[in-house]
This record gives C-alpha cells, sequence and structure tokens, in this order.
C-alpha cells in the first residue's frame, strides 16, 4: 500500500465502488438556531433557572453599581451566574476558565447565557465576592425544601470529611527555612524598580512585581499561621516539628480516609435523616472532630430557627464535653462509644497491628492497676493526659522485653518502645451514654447512620468532583463547600420535588 495515498475499500474486478457520503469541511452553513429548544422540557438545567428565579436574590443585587439611566456597561444578571455556577458543580466541573469554554458550544449553556459567553474573571470573583449572600441563598433554598417536606430536624445525622487542600506536602516549611525565605521577599520586594524604567514590557514587570508581592504577603501568613499551631501544640514546638504551608498557610496536615496524611480542611456536614438533605455546612482545620458538633448545632439553629431533637454522630465525636453541651441544649445525642482502649481499630490496622493484638486481647487488673499481654508480661501504669473532659490512662509494657518477645512483628511493630495501651476514666456521663447505646432502638437508629450521613460527602466528592479545593485559605474554601452543598440540596430538589413545565408548541 503507498503510504501517502488515502485507504480506499477493495473491490472486485468489474464491481462498482462503493458509494459513500462525502465530507464538506470547506463549505460555509447558516443554520437557525431555536434557543430555546437547545435543551428538553425536562433538562435540569430549567429546574435550576426555575428554582433560583423563585428566591429573594436581593443580597446579590445590593453591590451592583450599574443602573439603568446612568452611564456604563450593563453587568450579567446575578440569577444568571448562580444558575452557571450550580449547572457546572452539578457537573463536576468548578473551573471558571472551563464554564467560559463550556459556553461557547455546550447547548445548556448556552441555553442559560442566550448564546452569550460569559468572562471566566466575572464568574471566578462572584463565586467568591458574596458570603453572606451565599448564605442566605442557602437557608433560602432551605426554605423550599422545608416547605415541601423534605426535612423535620427530628434526626440529623452529623459527620466530617477530609477534603485536599490546594497545597503539597512540599510546600510546607519549618520556622526558620519561612523566616529566610521572607527575608529574601522583602529584600527583593525593596529591590525593585519602577516598572517603567524595566527592559521588559511594563505588562510583564508590573506581574513581576505583583507576584513578588504576594510571595512576601503568604509568607506572612505562613509564619502568622505556625505560632498559632505552636500556640496549640507546644510538645511539637519544642522539636521544631511545627510546619506551615507557603502556597496555603491555613491548611493542616490531616489523616486522610486512606491512612495517608496531606494538606486538607475539615468538612463538617449535618443531614436531615428525613431526605438527606442538608442543613448546614462549616469548614475547620482541626485534624479530629472532637469539638464540631456543637457548632455543628448553632450552625443548624441559625438556618432554620430551630435545633434538631436528635443528633446521630460516630465516635469521633462523642467525647465528655460534646454530651454536656448537647444535654444543655436538649438534644437527643446518639453514636458510637469512644474507644475504651484508646486507639480506634482503624488506625491500628494502618500500624499493621494484628487483630489478634487489639486491646480487647490484653486482660486488666484492677487491683494492681495494670494489663497483662497476650504473652503473658505486665504493662504498668506509666501516665495519665486530660483531652477535653476525660482522663486517658497510659500503660505501657517494658521495651527490652518487645524486643525479645516472639510476637513483636504483630504487636507492635516499628516501634522502639515497649507496647502501650490507653484506658479513658468514664464520667457518669459517658456512663449513662453507654447505658442508653446498649439498648436496642439506640442501636437501630446508630444503624442508619453511615448510610444518611455518609451519603451527600460521596456525593459531593464523587458527582460534584469536590475531593481537592481549587481555592485557597478558610473563607474561600468554606465558600466552595457552601456552593458544593447547595448544589448537593437543590438535585434532591430536582429529584424529589420539580414538575417539568411543558413548552409552548410553535
Ligand atoms: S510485644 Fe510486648 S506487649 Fe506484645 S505480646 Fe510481646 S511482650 Fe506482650
Amino acid at each position: 500500500m503507498e503510504k501517502d495515498k488515502p485507504w480506499t475499500p477493495p473491490k472486485e474486478e468489474g464491481q462498482r465502488p462503493v458509494r459513500r457520503k462525502p465530507i464538506n469541511r470547506q463549505q460555509l452553513l447558516l443554520r437557525p438556531v431555536e434557543v430555546e429548544k437547545l435543551v428538553e422540557e425536562d433538562h435540569p438545567v430549567r429546574a435550576i433557572w426555575e428554582l433560583v428565579g423563585r428566591l429573594n436574590l436581593e443580597p446579590f443585587y445590593a453591590e451592583i453599581e450599574a443602573i439603568e439611566g446612568v452611564a456604563g456597561r450593563p453587568v450579567w444578571d446575578p440569577q444568571l451566574l448562580i444558575c452557571l455556577w450550580l449547572y457546572t458543580y452539578k457537573d463536576g466541573v468548578s473551573s471558571a476558565r472551563e464554564i467560559g469554554r463550556l459556553c461557547e458550544y455546550h447547548p445548556a449553556y448556552q441555553w442559560l447565557t442566550g448564546l452569550e459567553v460569559v468572562n471566566y474573571h466575572t464568574l471566578a470573583d462572584f463565586r467568591i465576592r458574596h458570603k453572606e449572600a451565599l448564605d442566605e441563598l442557602f437557608i433560602e433554598v432551605l426554605g423550599v425544601l422545608s416547605h415541601e417536606g423534605l426535612i423535620t430536624l427530628q434526626r440529623v445525622m452529623h459527620d466530617g470529611t477530609k477534603v485536599k487542600a490546594c497545597a503539597s506536602d512540599k510546600s510546607f516549611r519549618r520556622k526558620k527555612t519561612l523566616q529566610d525565605h521572607l527575608r529574601l521577599a522583602r529584600e527583593q520586594v525593596q529591590q525593585m524598580g519602577d516598572p517603567g524604567s524595566e527592559e521588559l514590557s511594563q505588562r510583564v514587570a508590573k506581574a513581576r512585581q505583583r507576584a513578588l508581592r504576594e510571595k512576601q504577603q503568604r509568607l506572612e501568613e505562613a509564619l502568622k499561621e505556625l505560632e498559632q499551631i505552636e500556640a496549640s501544640h507546644p510538645k511539637a514546638s519544642k522539636n521544631k516539628e511545627v510546619r506551615a504551608s507557603t502556597t496555603d498557610p491555613e491548611a493542616r496536615v490531616m489523616l486522610q480516609a486512606k491512612g495517608a496524611y496531606g494538606p486538607s480542611y475539615n468538612v463538617q456536614i449535618s443531614t436531615d435523616a428525613q431526605a438527606k438533605i442538608i442543613v448546614g455546612v462549616g469548614v475547620t482545620q482541626a485534624p479530629t472532630d472532637a469539638a464540631a458538633l456543637e457548632p455543628a448545632v448553632e450552625r443548624i439553629e441559625a438556618n432554620l430557627g430551630e435545633r434538631p431533637k436528635q443528633a446521630v454522630v460516630d465516635a469521633g465525636f462523642t467525647n465528655q464535653a460534646t454530651m454536656e453541651a448537647m444535654a444543655q441544649k436538649q438534644v437527643d445525642l446518639i453514636g458510637a462509644l469512644p474507644e475504651r482502649n484508646g486507639v480506634a481499630p482503624k488506625r491500628l490496622e494502618q500500624l499493621g497491628v494484628s487483630p489478634d493484638f487489639y486491646p480487647q486481647a490484653f486482660e486488666y487488673d484492677a487491683s494492681t492497676d495494670r494489663y497483662r499481654c497476650p504473652a503473658g508480661k505486665a504493662l504498668p501504669y506509666e501516665t495519665q493526659e486530660r483531652q477535653g473532659a476525660s482522663l486517658r490512662r497510659r500503660y505501657r509494657a517494658r521495651a527490652s522485653e518487645c524486643r525479645g518477645c516472639a510476637f513483636q512483628a504483630q504487636c507492635c511493630p516499628g516501634t522502639k518502645r515497649g507496647r502501650s495501651l490507653i484506658r479513658s476514666e468514664q464520667t457518669p456521663e459517658m456512663a449513662a451514654f453507654q447505658a442508653k447505646m446498649e439498648t436496642p432502638q439506640a442501636q437501630a437508629i446508630y444503624k442508619q447512620r453511615a448510610e444518611v450521613a455518609e451519603f451527600p460527602n460521596a456525593w459531593i466528592k464523587d458527582k460534584i468532583g469536590l475531593r481537592q479545593f481549587r481555592l485557597r485559605g478558610l473563607v474561600k474554601v468554606t465558600l466552595e463547600a457552601l456552593w458544593a452543598c447547595l448544589t448537593y440540596n437543590i438535585c434532591q430538589w430536582i429529584r424529589l420535588c420539580w414538575k417539568p413545565q411543558r413548552l409552548p408548541q410553535a
């Protein structure tokens, strides 16, 4: 076969060639476009437009300066920008540039914009500029869902999920390195000349100056965050282990679901059990959920005007302080019992401890206040620490005994010290909670937790694509989480309530 000639179907001698449709890429076409018919009657983009059109968008309009009868360009309607962001999150896209591209060819975006293209700067600014107005919008949507009977607040399942920050592991630096980099950045800023006198074009010179100033600002913020971390972790700061990110100083290193550590934020989501509607969302820098339930209940009250009757949580939330706070707020707390013997099985699995050497395999002797391990060695009391309102007592085997033990690889792999166990002292509130959780009714309620609480988490990560934040800083990532949760709630409204309108026939 000749390489530079196009392939043609083979034909037998005397057989006529196959007749194929020609493709003409040189032609020019003018086609009429009926914008209203670009999407079907039951297309979700129509539902989003319809629902947002019913809501009070006054807070979004309040900041607009362009007024009829006065010189200046008109602005994009906030209803359109809200719908563009909601529709784009629904499709798992979270980039303003990508929306700009989609406006050029995607029928749903063309229908929304009436074939116009919205500039990505406008979209990106809009996403982060209206914090209070977006909070109001979230509450407005909750009002609609409540009116439809999808929210009752009889039972709310609350859970936290870690979402990766827009920062890499390598961006974390110790204090000394941050100080050195900051000094260098300040010197570079001081040496910057007049952009007009540079050999480069003015635009490039100004961009360089801006980048340097932003770098200096980020380093200053990282040092401030580092001081905060040092204040809350005095032990770690003594060992000079404390580090902060130079790209997102407010991100924190947290344990992810798959057992790896990485820069993250902790997204707290409260879900009403009636129809799995998100009734509250918040973002924290705390690596654990221990103190997250009380603010979550306050958020629900601020959003809906009342507290939930019952809150269902996992073992990460059930501690003395949370129990007291829920009792004071008259919220019935249902949850997994905290591990009395310290570390949770999931963590032990990550550490490589064999299930035969989990804490239940160790026998506690109250008369001598010590544990006995499966090899018959004693683990005497070592120290105690207070965590919230509960007291945690640590017991440890002798390092020399563990080193010589045939079970060391299964019992305490990778540690040079002897195996340790933690025992939490039980307070009267804990004992009452344990008694409640042993009843079949409480057990049955708790069994529903995973299905309800983890449903929106999975939806937001898998369908909306919020596995990693695009924005940086606590305020901006909170906005991103709010957009995602708002989109999730609107998807539930479409699924459960929306009835498409019939289009008028031409
Ligand atoms: S490794 Fe230590 S604690 Fe574990 S079984 Fe052996 S002696 Fe006991």
